[in-house]
């Protein structure tokens, strides 16, 4: 064993000598240097290039289909407050502990939505929504769907318990579905900046009240408009999945 490990060791320091050797009388031009630099390195296992994509759209926790009860399409659903506009996911922050304060446990069914989705919800009828792509508050991270949770149980129907939630949220400012009679709502919950629909879908960014105290809320909207579109992107892409499989079916 002694005697092989000496070979390979002399071996080993041949080769290491002889490597130093070629180098030092390389059969290459001194400006060709640079380039056999470069091909040696093309060879090496490179360290993966740092993304400066934002990537925390992949956390957002997500629900799938029937989680709370009701048919909500195939699609899952987003529902990570990090989703929503910064001012008003902290308006459903101040829901969810003034409830529970009132010995009522929210659970967020849906925050920020896609087009995709929003166009799911509108090719299930009208139960779901009046509005198609674009028109949803949810799209703007400016809604959110919760329901009152009791002995893990989504209470979907219990009349009483929406009316305590709706009266807490009318109180923060928020705008309660609550309140429409042609599609009744009750865990709906949104806040425009005092914007239409078809401002918000024009562009144009809600007012924030001067209390509202974010120093970096430019830098934030701009993240959350990226994952945003990353969320697009991905749902987008799942829908056509899905409509390529029901005509192949
Ligand atoms: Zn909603």
């Amino acid at each position: 064993m002694a005697r092989i490990a000496l070979f390979f060791n002399l071996w080993f320091l041949s080769f290491t000598i002889q490597a130093q050797l070629i180098q030092a009388n390389a059969p290459y031009l001194p400006e060709q240097q640079h380039l056999m630099a470069e091909l040696l390195v093309s060879f090496e296992v490179q360290a993966p290039i740092p993304s400066t994509v934002t990537e925390a759209w992949s956390a957002w926790s997500t629900v799938p289909n029937f989680t709370f009860g009701k048919d909500r399409g195939h699609m899952v659903m987003i529902n990570d407050l990090d989703a929503l506009h910064p001012y008003f996911r902290e308006k459903v922050k101040q829901l969810i502990v003034l409830c529970r304060a009132k010995g009522i446990e929210l659970a967020v069914v849906e925050t920020y939505r896609t087009h995709a989705k929003q166009n799911e919800y509108k090719s299930m009828g009208k139960k779901y929504t009046r509005s198609g792509g674009g028109k949803s508050k949810h799209q703007y991270g400016l809604a959110v769907d919760v329901v009152p949770v009791v002995d893990s149980v989504a209470q979907w129907h219990d009349t009483r318990l929406w009316k305590k939630i709706g009266t807490v949220g009318e109180q923060l400012g928020l705008r309660w579905g609550g309140r429409w009679r042609s599609l009744y709502d009750p865990g709906h919950f949104e806040w425009t900046g005092g914007l239409s629909g078809n401002q918000l879908s024009s562009g144009y960014a809600p007012h924030l009240p001067k209390t509202f105290n974010s120093q970096c809320i430019e830098e934030e909207l701009a993240q959350l408009e990226e994952s945003w579109q990353a969320w697009e992107a991905e749902q987008a892409t799942s829908a056509r999945q899905t409509t390529a499989s029901v005509k192949s079916n």
